[in-house]
């Protein structure tokens, strides 16, 4: 079988069903010549938040409207070289600002078990697409949670790698401090064979790395038995729902039969970690956002005076979420509050990583939930704070910077997807990749 054969495949089966699933927003219709490399002739797809030169990228938002970048994203230029097939662009939040894929303008990604259910956000996109089987492996871009809640609620892999690891050069920012690509796949391999690819120092992203990566695929089959897992007390007793519980008590019986060690850890309260990230995130989103004003990008609304062009083109092209968190952002960030809560929130920041810091001397790993649910339903009412809260297991992350990762961990009654996220320190994805494998 030729590589180009392989995309054919796929590229069939995706047109075939994905009326049905709504997981693309744009599809490469050039088939191009699948070159060498690694990946020849491999299918992946690209949340729509990372610059593509041949297609276009619009973040799910009405103001990037069919904006087309006049260049690759670094992860693009890699998987490139690498000769994948990208083969389009993924539904998402709008500037990546969701949990459910539901805030898009564009359209409803449902979630392939169960076409009631959301696949989850804001890398609904990707995480459908993989569970679809329309490619066997995507990218998402993850600031409080937005690959590996989508992995959960998809029943795919999904990991959010150490902030830093891979570049951030073309992709659309939307908390510079949190931001981080990573892979979406069907198990950890293929999740390894990506970040292989897409890691490395990029002196275009001023807060890339500058470290030489190992290879992650190299210890994968050597299983659990020398590492101890953290499970944070109390995680087990907050009203969240049963089957996540069980499925935390399950991969702890799992990892103890494998002969991984399992102890209690004490962590910061996840409510200060949860305030800290609304606080970060938007405020850091205000800023990145002025710059959809109708000059340079995207779609402008015209007026007879400057100013109301600003408000016009604001006004319409941003939906409901953005525009939430564009407000409590500048709120955090006004001279009367910044005192108050975005300097407080940076010292709650520090605090929290040096705790983490701590615990990963005693454990090399922790053991949580991935979301305190499984996956929504379409359409659901939700208070915008209760679907906040819902970011409570994933934000540690992004806030200290550690990668983390969230594996398949069974199914519930209604046939929905759980899953459960092993958290590693910083640049340790090897062990934590080891580790996944061995639970998976
Ligand atoms: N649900 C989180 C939020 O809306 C996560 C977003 C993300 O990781 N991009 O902020």
């Amino acid at each position: 079988i030729s590589p180009r054969e392989i995309t054919e495949v796929y590229r069939e089966r995706l047109e075939e069903l994905d009326g049905k699933i709504g997981a693309f927003v744009d599809l490469n219709d050039e088939i191009t010549p699948a070159g060498e490399g690694e990946l020849a002739g491999i299918p992946v797809a690209l949340k729509d938040n990372m610059a593509t030169s041949n297609l276009s990228t619009g973040c799910a938002s009405e103001i990037l409207e069919d904006y087309q970048p006049p260049y690759d994203a670094a992860v693009v230029e890699k998987l490139k070289e690498a000769g994948a097939f990208l083969i389009g662009k993924t539904n998402m939040d709008e500037f990546a600002m969701g949990s459910t894929t539901e805030f898009s303008a564009q359209k409803v990604t449902r979630n392939p078990w169960n076409l009631d259910h959301v696949p989850g956000g804001s890398s609904g996109g990707s995480a459908a697409a993989v569970a679809a089987g329309f490619v066997p492996a995507a990218l998402g871009s993850d600031t409080g949670g937005s690959i590996r809640q989508p992995a959960a609620f998809s029943g795919v892999v999904g990991l959010k790698p150490t902030y830093g690891l891979v570049s951030r050069y073309g992709l659309i920012a939307f908390a510079s401090s949190l931001d981080q690509i990573g892979p979406l796949a069907r198990n950890v391999e293929d999740a390894a064979i990506l970040l292989n690819i897409i890691s490395g120092h990029d002196k275009r992203d001023s807060t890339s790395a500058d470290i030489d990566h190992p290879d992650y695929l190299k210890n994968l089959d050597r299983g659990v038995s020398n590492f101890t897992f953290g499970l944070p007390e109390g995680y087990l007793d907050l009203d969240i729902d049963n089957d996540v519980k069980q499925a935390v008590r399950d991969s702890i019986k799992a990892l103890e039969k494998a002969g991984a060690e399992v102890i209690e850890v004490e962590l910061p309260s996840l409510d200060q970690m949860l305030a800290a990230y609304y606080v970060i995130a938007p405020a850091e989103a205000s800023s990145n956002l002025a710059r959809y004003d109708g000059v340079q990008y995207g779609k402008r609304q015209e007026a007879e005076e400057l100013e109301e062009m600003y408000f016009e083109t604001r006004s319409l092209g941003f939906g409901p979420e953005v525009k939430r968190r564009i407000m409590l952002g500048t709120y955090a960030l006004s001279a009367g509050y910044q005192d108050d809560l975005y300097k407080q929130a940076l010292k709650v920041r520090t605090i929290i990583k040096e705790a983490y810091q701590e615990v990963f001397e005693k454990v090399d790993m922790l053991l949580t939930p991935t979301a305190p649910t499984p996956a929504f339903a379409v359409g659901e009412e939700q208070d915008p704070l209760d679907v906040y809260y819902t970011d409570v297991f994933t934000v540690p992350c992004n806030i200290t910077g550690f990668p983390g990762i969230s594996l398949p961990a069974g199914f519930n009654d209604e046939g929905l997807p759980l899953g459960v996220q092993l958290i590693s320190s910083s640049f340790n994805e090897v062990e934590l990749l080891q580790a996944a494998s061995g639970l998976e």
